[in-house]
């Protein structure tokens, strides 16, 4: 399949079998036509379908080829953008309304996945294990535990805070501070889940076709044409879901989102020094801006994301980079191996939020998802489909992060001085730490 073969992850070692799904080689007509197989098309198309709305979904590749078939798999409410930053810009109520939207999200995923457990379509396991921890590389200071549960309070969110004693009870490291637990998240094979979201709007009567790219967008009267290199989808509403990747269908969007790469390594099997060192069955974090994510898997294997850079270039020594990361943390692993590494990328706008919403009669976006993206394409295709449904509540609620950048001639430099200054401020916080931790010693 050339440049649509899965990349060689260790999630698409122990895929579902699935048949390739033929290109579009036809003009049809369908409700609604959706760009893009990853997550944000995917349950955009699925809810719609369920709705018994034709749906028509093309995907330039594979079903989750991107972002969602190569991710760290961590489900969990919220978004990229922090929510004290979201407090201050939008006020409580409306911050509060969006972080019941990202919960919705969760909700849609594990409903999904209750309902997806048919081994006609699903052979893995989907739900991986339960709970995630986010963890800090600084000392937080007292006033930690009391400052993460009024957060909590005000957002209606189930998280507490965690000392460090019970951090470091469960994760042998002398990296980690004060965590974060969140007992509403949990972790999945997202690729697998991604295959089981496209067989279940075929089992609804939608049609999915990989290998088509859509490349042109025209609108005449209410009805929108898709094209694509052999065919066409007439509709009167199209769904805009091609994260960073959405090429010359809709070149003004494109522009507006930053493509961001990051990586994940899989581990060989590991054998029973990964228990000694993390005794901890759920999602872990850092929060640093660009920090670790990881999770144990397969038994004893550790998957380990990390990273972020706008060269989306695959580096030459990946693997080693990886490893070393893991070992920065957990130097007891000695001798561990990597048996999979792999880039992938997010797609980011400079305000972090993604871009859900009607930007023409009939135009939808659900897209720019950044690295926070499992939940909260859920959140967003459902309130896409809903606005498709004329409930238009919901998507308004990320009317203020529209597509404003889009086309602006320094959208793309902008984010880039976001990420390279965030990256910076995380290795100021820890440094200015560790002095200030050498100075009281001596
Ligand atoms: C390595 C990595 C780790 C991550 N870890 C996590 C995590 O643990 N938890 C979390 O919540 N989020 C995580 N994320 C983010 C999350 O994976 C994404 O936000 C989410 O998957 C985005 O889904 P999407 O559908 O918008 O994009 P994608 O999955 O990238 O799908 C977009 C699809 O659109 C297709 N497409 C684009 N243009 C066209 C076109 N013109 N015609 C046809 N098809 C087109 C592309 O081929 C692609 O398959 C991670 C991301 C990466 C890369």
């Amino acid at each position: 399949m050339g440049d649509s073969a899965y990349p060689a992850s260790w999630y698409a070692a122990t895929r579902d079998a699935s048949a390739d799904r033929p290109p579009l080689a036809a003009r049809i007509e369908a409700d609604i036509a959706v760009v893009g197989g990853g997550f944000a098309g995917l349950h955009s198309a699925r809810l719609l379908a369920l709705q018994g709305k034709r749906v028509a979904l093309v995907e330039r590749r594979r079903i989750g080829w991107g972002a969602s078939g190569r991710n760290g798999g961590f489900v969990g409410p919220g978004f990229a953008a922090r929510s004290g930053a979201l407090i201050d810009k939008l006020g409580l109520e409306h911050a509060r309304r969006l972080y019941a939207q990202s919960q919705r999200g969760v909700a849609i995923v594990r409903e999904a996945i209750d309902g997806l457990g048919r081994p006609d379509i699903c052979m893995g396991p989907l739900l991986m294990g339960s709970g995630k921890l986010s963890v800090s590389r600084t000392d937080q200071g007292p006033g930690f535990a009391d400052r993460t549960r009024a957060l909590a309070q005000k957002l209606g969110a189930t998280f507490e805070p965690w000392d460090s004693a019970r951090v470091r009870a469960l994760l042998d490291t002398s990296r980690y501070h004060q965590g974060i637990h969140d007992p509403s998240s949990f972790h999945i094979h997202p690729l697998n889940f991604a295959l089981a979201l496209a067989a279940d709007i075929e089992a609804a009567g939608g049609a999915i076709h990989e290998e088509t790219e859509a490349v042109e967008l025209s609108r005449e009267g209410t009805v929108w044409r898709l094209r694509t290199p052999r065919g066409e989808i007439a509709a009167p509403h199209v769904v805009l879901a091609g994260n960073a990747d959405l090429g010359r269908v809709q070149p003004r969007i494109a522009r507006a989102v930053l493509p961001v790469a990051t990586y994940v390594a899989v581990t060989e099997k590991v054998g029973p020094g990964l228990a000694e060192a993390i005794r901890w069955a759920g999602a872990i974090s850092d929060t640093r801006r660009a920090g670790d994510y990881y999770r144990v898997i397969d038994g004893d294997r550790l998957l380990w994301g990390g990273r972020i850079t706008t060269d989306t270039r695959e580096p030459p020594r990946l693997r080693e980079m990886m490893r070393g990361d893991i070992l920065s943390v957990y130097p007891q692993l000695g001798d561990i191996r990597i048996a999979y590494a792999w880039p992938g990328i997010m797609g980011y706008a400079p305000h972090k939020m993604p871009q859900v919403g009607e930007i023409e009669p009939g135009l939808w976006i659900c897209s720019a998802f950044g690295g926070h993206g499992l939940a909260q394409t859920a959140a967003g295709a459902d309130a896409v489909a809903a606005g498709i449904l004329g409930d238009d509540a919901r998507w308004r609620l990320f009317a203020p992060f529209g597509t404003r950048w889009a086309g602006g001639p320094f959208g793309r430099t902008a984010t880039q001085l976001v990420y390279w200054n965030l990256q910076a401020r995380d290795w100021w916080d820890e440094k200015r730490q560790a002095e200030n931790a050498e100075t009281l010693r001596t």
